[in-house]
C-alpha cells in the first residue's frame, strides 16, 4: 500500500500512475491517514516545497513520516519532493526530511528554461521521456549516493538506501517505467 502525500502539488498524477500499474495506494492528508497495516512505500509529489514543508509542520505530518522515512519504508520524490529529501538544499536555509546525501538546487534551471520535455538515460530503466518544471537538479552527491541519471550534465535522479529522487515528472508521461523501479526495487 502506497501513500501519496496530498497536501499541495500533483500528488494526483501520482495516485493515477499507482492506479494504472494496480498499485493499492492511498493520500496523506492528516496524521490518522497513516493509520494503515500495510503501508509500504510513500511518494513525494511535486509542487511547492516551501509550501508542502510549511503543510507537514501544520498538520503534524512532519514527525510520523520522518520516523517512516527513518524507520527504512521507501519513499520516492520527485521534483518538490526531491527538495523535501534533500540533506542540503543550496539556495534555501531549510533542510526538511535530509532523508538522502546531496545538494539539491531549486529552481536551477532558471525561469526560462525552467520547464522543459527531454529524454534521458536512466540507470536500469533505459531511454525514457523527462519533464521538467521549475525544476531542481542535483549539485553534489555524497558517500553512498547512487546516481542513476544526469541530463545536460546536470544529476537528475538518485537514490540511497530507501530513498529515491527524480528531479522530472514520470507521472506526467505515458512511460511509468520508473514508477515500476520505485515498485520493484525498493
Ligand atoms: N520549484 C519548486 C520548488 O522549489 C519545485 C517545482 C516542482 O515540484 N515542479 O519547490
Amino acid at each position: 500500500m502506497i501513500g501519496v502525500l496530498a497536501l499541495q502539488g500533483g500528488f494526483i498524477e501520482h495516485v493515477k500512475a499507482l492506479r494504472k500499474l494496480g498499485a493499492d495506494n492511498f493520500e496523506i492528508r492528516k496524521q490518522s491517514d497513516l493509520d494503515v497495516k500495510n503501508l509500504s512505500g510513500l511518494i513525494l509529489p511535486g509542487g511547492e516545497s516551501t509550501v508542502i514543508g510549511k503543510l507537514l509542520h501544520e498538520t503534524g505530518l512532519f514527525d510520523p513520516i520522518d520516523e517512516l522515512i527513518r524507520k527504512g519504508v521507501p519513499v520516492f520524490g520527485t521534483c518538490a519532493g526531491l527538495i523535501l529529501l534533500a540533506e542540503r538544499i543550496e539556495n534555501d536555509r531549510s533542510v526538511y526530511f535530509g532523508a538522502i546525501n546531496i545538494t539539491a538546487k531549486r529552481n536551477a534551471y532558471g525561469r526560462q528554461l525552467g520547464s522543459f520535455r527531454t529524454e534521458g538515460d536512466f540507470d536500469g530503466v533505459g531511454k525514457i521521456p523527462m519533464t521538467f518544471i521549475r525544476a531542481p537538479y542535483i549539485e553534489e552527491t555524497g558517500d553512498g549516493v547512487k546516481i542513476l541519471s544526469r541530463v545536460k550534465g546536470r544529476i537528475v535522479a538518485a537514490r540511497q538506501k530507501n530513498v529515491l529522487v527524480t528531479a522530472f515528472h514520470p507521472e506526467l508521461t505515458n512511460d511509468l517505467r520508473v514508477h515500476e523501479y520505485f515498485l520493484k526495487k525498493f
